[in-house]
């Protein structure tokens, strides 16, 4: 079977050249869209994503500002630097990278971003919104999926959709919205998890699964059907003493074992963790616009 390779990279590069024309727009008016990133503590993989953000703003003609704190940092103190640039009318959007330390509580800081620059779509009045089917921020990692389907035209009008995962951030929104009667809806959903009994007999039914575990490689070949459609969120860091940094990223579905079986698939890395920054852009060029007056 060929197998098509659902690359975020082209279909990211088509989003960009779409919003490059609605930044210029902006910029007529005097706007710039801006990011605050707010980073807790030291943790490298989160340095390195917000990196990353701040880049592809930049590369974007975007602003964004990162604010580093203390991973000690006092929960009011967090709060108060929330409600400033809540305030702070420079600011589009805002994201607090996740995980914060133990001792800080994520909902209610995430609670405290002001809805209109929640960018990431974590408040709980976006969540709810997005479950009412009337999204204002969608999650980017769950827009990037919808979008990589979108590009190459994966209908999923009356499939069976099988979503392992049930975290806030992709397993829970993207399950409700391939759910919903939207043209990237209407799939037939079941939300797998960790207490699934029997994975595999959701999976072989499946004619799109959407992968969000965080376990490597746990989809093998015989878990799925003759030409499933496979969107793999996973990012699972695995040792490799032949790579320079002594490991190497893989997804939850092991690639190379369903490769020949599948219609097509998302790799990793290249597929769905390139979308979620360009969806974080776009819904900062949202947020700019939403926010003229
Ligand atoms: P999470 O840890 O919050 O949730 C994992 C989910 O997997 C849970 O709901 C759990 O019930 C389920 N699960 C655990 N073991 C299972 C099993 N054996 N069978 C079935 N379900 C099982 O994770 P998350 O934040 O949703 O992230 C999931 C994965 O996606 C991780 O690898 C993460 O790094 C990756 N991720 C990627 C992006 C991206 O941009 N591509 C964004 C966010 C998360």
């Amino acid at each position: 079977m060929d197998t098509v390779i659902l690359k975020g990279k082209d279909v990211s590069s088509r989003i960009k050249d779409n919003l490059a024309v609605q930044i210029s727009n902006l910029k007529l008016k005097g706007i710039i869209p801006c990011l605050a990133a707010i980073i807790v503590g030291k943790n490298p993989a989160s340095k390195l994503y917000v990196n990353s953000k701040a880049k592809t703003f930049k590369n974007m003609n975007c602003n964004s500002e990162i604010f580093t704190l203390d991973s000690d940092i006092d929960e009011k103190d967090l709060l108060l630097i929330i409600e400033k640039i809540n305030n702070d009318t420079k600011f589009h959007g805002i994201l607090v990278q996740l995980p914060l330390p133990k001792h800080l509580n994520e909902e209610k800081i995430l609670e405290k971003i002001k809805p209109e620059k929640d960018v990431d779509g974590f408040h709980p009045k976006n969540q709810g919104y997005l479950m009412q089917g009337n999204p204002s921020f969608i999650p980017c990692t769950p827009y990037g999926c919808l979008k990589i389907l979108e590009y190459y035209n994966i209908d999923t009008n009356g499939k069976n959709i099988v979503v392992i995962g049930r975290s806030n951030i992709v397993g829970k929104p993207i399950a409700s919205l391939l759910s919903q009667n939207t043209k990237y809806g209407n799939g037939t959903v079941t939300l797998c998890h960790s207490r699934t009994n029997n994975l595999s007999d959701f999976t072989k039914k499946a004619d799109i699964i959407v992968a969000a575990v965080g376990i490597p490689n746990l989809i093998k070949k015989d878990m799925i059907k003759d030409g499933a459609h496979i969107i793999d969120v996973g990012i699972n860091r695995i040792d490799d003493t032949s790579k320079d940094k002594g490991y190497r990223v893989v997804g939850d579905v092991d690639f190379d074992n369903v490769l020949d079986k599948v219609s097509s698939i998302t790799p990793v890395p290249g597929g769905v963790g390139v979308m979620t920054v360009t969806m974080l852009l776009s819904n900062t060029v949202k947020a700019a616009f939403n926010q003229i007056k």
